[in-house]
């Protein structure tokens, strides 16, 4: 087993010409590179595979169980939460440490559902937007405006950036991962307002502000399933 750009990657090496990838039923990288290959240049070749892996990672993993009901386990930033539905007159959603509950005026699920996501998508956006004002001085010393970002749920990656207009994207499930996890991606997506592509500078840029990227990219893949 061989990291690779933050991901955990069994590498073989064989009597072959070219470097061979696939995603393993575990999630996990496999390669077969020609005897000889270098880890930097297996390095790269994954970084410009990013986008098909990333791809490739979305159908493999197990989807996990998120259905809302009443005693259902949520993850909220690496934590587990324990969740209530309780009958009510009127709609609110509260969290108190280690319980989050739901007071709904119609408890079926769908209704509880979508409160539910209304609640996170909201708490997530101004976590993320705080990390962003955080960060936000870097790019500003580079005339970058400050992102208008938003919140949704995406099945394959953990953001979208495009710089042209300004936009970053997050998915909400970001929200479930540990917040070491949340600003590696925050400063990943915030980086390509100033490199387009998963580039040898964009990963400079990263692992000079942010030392500890790959290690908390890699903790990003093992906590949360998307
Ligand atoms: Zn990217």
């Amino acid at each position: 087993m061989m990291i690779l750009c933050g991901r955990m990657t069994a590498v073989t090496y064989k009597a072959i010409r070219s470097v061979r990838m696939r995603i393993g039923n575990d999630g996990n990288l496999i390669i077969s590179a020609p005897k000889g290959v270098k880890k930097s240049y297996l390095e790269n070749f994954v970084r410009e595979h990013l986008d098909w892996i990333e791809k490739q990672e979305g159908k493999v993993r197990a989807v996990p169980d998120r259905s809302v009901f009443d005693g259902a386990i949520l993850r909220i930033l690496g934590e587990d939460v324990v969740l209530h539905i309780v009958p009510s007159t009127k709609d609110s959603v509260i969290r108190n440490g280690a319980h989050l509950f739901i007071s709904a005026k119609n408890v079926e699920e769908a209704h509880c559902e979508k409160l539910l996501e209304n609640y996170l998508k909201k708490e997530a956006l101004a976590l993320f937007t705080q990390i962003a004002q955080r960060y936000y001085p870097i790019f500003q010393a580079r005339g970058i405006a400050m992102p208008k970002l938003s919140v949704r749920r995406m099945t394959s990656r953990w953001g979208s950036c495009t710089p042209k207009a300004g936009t970053i994207r997050f998915n909400l499930y970001l929200y479930e991962a540990p917040i070491k996890c949340v600003e590696s991606v925050v400063l990943h997506e915030m980086a390509h307002l100033l490199y387009a592509n998963h580039g040898s500078e964009f990963y400079a840029f990263l692992t000079h502000h942010m030392p500890d990227y790959h290690a908390r990219h890699h903790l990003l893949e093992q906590s949360v399933k998307i």
